[in-house]
């Protein structure tokens, strides 16, 4: 793994690290009444794009299909970076990518659900 694919790694792993941390206080909130659950939520892109501070809209199970697997995030579609991880669905607000195998440890070692 060169470093700028361990960078790429590094910062897909602190958006989801981010997304993970707000779809829990989300759920917190929504379980007490304080905010109603809506059907769409938004979420930090988890591309591996330097300084990329987009937003996708994701629903309560397209977010949880994603975070199911290790390796998988959610990015925009034009935020894959097609030399690490490749396109395992497409949706009309985002795509979900899988890291490449070789690709692999860094989102592993760092999956807030393991
Ligand atoms: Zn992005």
């Amino acid at each position: 793994m060169t470093s700028r694919e361990e960078r790429i790694a590094r910062n897909e792993a602190l958006h989801r690290e981010v997304n993970e941390r707000m779809r829990q206080i989300e759920e917190g909130l929504t379980a007490k009444g304080i905010v109603e659950r809506r059907e769409l939520d938004e979420y930090l892109c988890e591309c591996g794009v330097d300084g990329c501070m987009e937003t996708i809209l994701m629903s309560a199970a397209e977010y949880e299909a994603v975070r199911s697997s290790p390796i998988r995030f959610a990015v925009r579609p034009e935020h894959v970076i097609p030399d690490v991880e490749r396109v395992v669905e497409k949706h009309d607000r985002f795509v979900s990518v899988e890291k490449l195998v070789g690709e692999q440890a860094i989102a592993r070692q760092t999956d807030p659900r393991s």
